[in-house]
């Protein structure tokens, strides 16, 4: 049997080919039948087929999110290459080192970068430079149009690379985690039973198409499932709105969820037809979780997971496995191991905070050119180290309360960021905060609070030290608050700690 996950894609395609298979919103009029990607994909995987390269070789994508951009990824699959997707914002410092590291035999771009990218990438020994654009212009469909329209899956074992997924860069420089077809195909198998994916369910797309979230979650949930997507290039709150009563999945990054309560027309109306809301990539406030069930009736389901693993953990959807707690990530996923472990490599006892290790066939084979950084986050008996800190309750629920990166250690006492971002975020005015560690010539660090307020409220940063004194042990104190109108973000809606460890490197040191 063939593991390339796009024959298992192909196998869930429904029986009649010409139903809708995307509806793209913000073109009303522009539909994709499943004959249309199957032929399209075909089309592409006989044009890298003809480009004669080496086995194993990597496709590096980087282009806007269009329909043709996705069944880029589907016919890299297809054809048994190496699927390597790049940030849409990384401009030629960033390109300069991911092709130069990845060495792709061919590179995919927006017409309007060709100039630069094709220059990168001739230097790099990259030897197929094609564009596409959002309007489904290019030179990759001007060649691919040429080919057949008929190209039979090429055969792959299961644990065979698919895919190099570039981490998101924030806790330091991205590293390039090499995804199976086996890792993805189990965990999409794992997700379409867990999130009780059926018959007629409807997702709306839209999440950026270079990222584990919606390119892999996302998109193999619907795929594998035979579901139509409504595709939206960008998230505009107000156009998902429009489009919700037709839909009934949406997966989202917080800060989208943020945005959709920010919106007076939304409601329980808009979600009639909804059956499931999924947020992940960063951790959602409970405030958000509270809202949005008060708002629309729906409990956001949230789940955990990293571009090394794609998923881990989920909230339940179905009651009988328990409620969906807002504020912790769920259960392991079936088939994932998860433990935690403090910093001598013990386990914890339960409730106890510590670093979470992972285990199981979605689990990365190792990050592309860096078997030292692979071997050092790895444990002697093969679990990943996950870089992420927490606790699992006796009920089996798995709280993260930051990564390990982020950990401050102030005068030899542990200080996890999220339990003061947690008493900070319940105070009155407080919209959201982040909480750092910046060097202290005393202490080692010295905790440093960054907070937004909400809209039309007035903080004083002082105050908020004085009121966290007479909650929390004085060393968790923030030695200084400041008040910011916005946390630096990446495009995945992650607050970047880096950056605010950085501006305020210099306050104690
Ligand atoms: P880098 O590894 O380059 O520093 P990154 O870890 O942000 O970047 P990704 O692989 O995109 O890159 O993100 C995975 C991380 O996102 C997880 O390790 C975790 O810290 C965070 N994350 C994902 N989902 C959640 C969630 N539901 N709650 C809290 N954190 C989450
Ligand atoms: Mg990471």
């Amino acid at each position: 049997p063939n593991a390339n996950l796009f024959a298992a894609l192909r196998a869930n395609f429904p029986a009649d080919l010409d139903q809708t298979a995307i509806e793209v919103a913000d073109q009303p009029g522009l539909n994709y039948s499943w004959r249309d990607i199957d032929r399209a994909t075909a089309m592409m995987a006989n044009l890298l087929a003809s480009l004669d390269l080496p086995a194993g070789s990597r496709v590096a994508v980087q282009t806007e999110k269009s329909v043709e951009a996705l069944m880029l990824y589907l016919a890299v699959l297809r054809a048994g290459y190496v699927f390597l997707p790049l940030n849409t914002a990384y401009q030629a410092a960033e390109i300069e080192y991911f092709v130069g590291n990845a060495e792709p035999a061919v590179v995919v771009c927006s017409g309007k970068n060709f100039g630069w990218v094709s220059k990168i990438a001739f230097n790099a020994g990259t030897e197929h430079v094609f564009t596409l654009n959002e309007d489904r212009t290019g030179s990759l469909l001007e060649r691919a149009a040429h080919q057949s329209d008929q190209h039979n899956t090429v055969v792959k074992g299961a644990d065979e690379l698919a895919a190099i997924l570039y981490t998101s860069g924030t806790t330091g420089r991205s590293k390039g985690a090499m995804l199976t077809h086996g890792n993805m195909l189990s965990n999409a198998l794992v997700l379409k039973d867990y999130w009780g994916w059926k018959a007629g369910d409807v997702l709306i797309h839209a999440l950026p198409i270079f990222h584990v979230h919606g390119l892999f979650v996302a998109s193999h949930g619907a795929l594998l499932n035979g579901s139509k997507m409504i595709w939206f290039a960008r998230f505009d709150p107000r156009a998902v709105i429009a489009k919700l009563p037709e839909a009934t999945v949406f997966m989202g990054v917080p800060t989208l969820y943020v945005r959709l309560l920010g919106e007076p027309s939304f409601g329980k109306e808009a979600c009639r037809n909804m059956r499931l809301f999924i947020s992940g990539s960063a951790p959602m406030l409970i405030e958000t979780f509270n809202e949005f069930l008060a708002r629309t009736g729906h409990q956001i389901l949230e789940r955990y997971g990293m571009s090394e693993t794609v998923m881990l953990t989920s909230n339940p959807y179905h009651a009988k496995d328990g409620a969906r707690r807002g504020g912790t990530v769920g259960f392991p996923l079936p088939g994932v191991g998860l433990r935690v472990r403090d910093d001598k490599g013990q386990p914890c006892p339960t409730g106890e905070i510590g670093g979470i290790e992972v285990k199981g066939p979605n689990v990365f084979v190792g990050y592309w050119r860096m078997p030292e950084k692979t071997k050092e986050e790895f444990t002697a008996d093969g679990w990943f180290k996950t870089g992420d800190v927490g606790r699992i309750d006796t009920q089996g629920y798995v709280t993260i309360v930051g990564r390990s990166k982020d950990l401050i250690i102030s005068g030899g006492y542990n200080v996890y960021p999220a339990e003061i971002e947690g008493y900070i975020n319940d105070m009155a005015g407080v919209n959201e905060s982040a909480v750092i560690g910046v060097p202290h010539k005393d202490f080692g660090e010295a905790v440093v609070a960054v907070v937004v307020a909400k809209p039309g409220a007035a903080l004083d940063g002082a105050q908020i030290a004085a009121s966290l004194k007479s909650q929390i042990a004085n060393f968790k104190v923030p030695k200084q608050v400041f008040v910011v109108s916005e946390l630096p973000r990446n495009t995945m809606g992650k607050v970047q700690k880096n950056l605010l460890r950085d501006q305020h490197k210099g306050l104690f040191a």
